[in-house]
């Protein structure tokens, strides 16, 4: 579905990522994993569009999109939901989605609507549809943002630490959302440093430390490598 060939990415000097390749088929759930600064959210970045990579070459399937911008990303099937939702507070839920579905997807009329509650359906909101969105609890604010990512109808959906803030009892809600948003057909690439949410859904895991992979595959076997004992989770890699 997506590829990097070769991908860079420098702020100044500071070389961010370089030489990056990554696949993702359609119907995967990618977890991503790794210490700050580690270049994880430029790399999300880079996927949507939000910004451009300064070397390499990004595929959506199999055609070149790496000068195409966000809003072109977003209408082609690429949605990205960040961890702190910034929803328009004087809106109601459901009115945030309609904007969602009209500026990204271009819907207008009848196919925003339809869009807008089809994205309230998928995430459990359609109670709070006429809430003004300053009313809700973080963890129906994260759903909202989520809700208003596939209101533009994606095909990859990027979640960049959605997931922080939430208490221990709320993360499992939310890994219950993204399992069902996948299980639509939709490919994940999620971000996250609470790595039990990802192992409860990824079906492959990815260690990024500055810029290089320490360890991809199965996510037991990610969390179990050496290196990622060492380097991420600041365990003794003997024991
Ligand atoms: P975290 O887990 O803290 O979110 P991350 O893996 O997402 O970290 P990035 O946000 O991708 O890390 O940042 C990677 C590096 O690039 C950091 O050193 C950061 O300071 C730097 N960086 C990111 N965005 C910019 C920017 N717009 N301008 C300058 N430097 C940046
Ligand atoms: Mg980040």
């Amino acid at each position: 579905l997506v590829e990097t060939r070769s991908v860079g990415r420098s702020f100044g000097r500071l070389e961010v990522l370089s030489g990056f390749d990554l696949k993702v088929e359609a119907g995967e759930v990618l977890g991503i994993i790794g210490p700050n600064g580690a270049g994880k959210s430029t790399l999300l970045a880079v996927l949507g569009g939000a910004i451009p990579p300064t070397t390499g070459t990004i595929l959506l399937d199999g055609v070149d999109v790496t000068r195409r911008p966000s809003h072109w990303r977003a209408r082609h099937g690429i949605a990205t939901s960040y961890q702190v939702p910034r929803p328009f507070l004087g809106m109601s839920v459901l009115e945030n989605l309609l904007v969602a579905a009209t500026f990204a997807a271009g819907s207008r009329g009848h196919r925003a609507q339809a869009a807008a509650v089809d994205s309230l359906q998928r995430t459990n909101l359609e109670r709070f549809a006429n809430a003004e969105a300053s009313s809700l609890r973080l963890l129906d604010r994260k759903r909202l943002e989520v809700a208003r990512a596939l209101a533009s109808g994606p095909r990859l959906l990027l979640l960049d630490e959605i997931a922080g803030g939430l208490t221990e009892q709320e993360v499992p809600e939310l890994v219950e959302l993204v399992r069902s948003v996948a299980a639509s057909g939709v490919t994940v690439i999620w971000i996250e440093h609470v790595v039990h949410a990802l192992t409860a859904v990824a079906t492959r895991l990815l260690c990024l430390s500055y810029g290089r992979v320490l360890a991809e595959g199965e996510p037991a076997a990610v969390l179990a490598s050496p290196e990622v004992r060492r380097i991420y989770l600041g365990l003794d890699p003997e024991v």
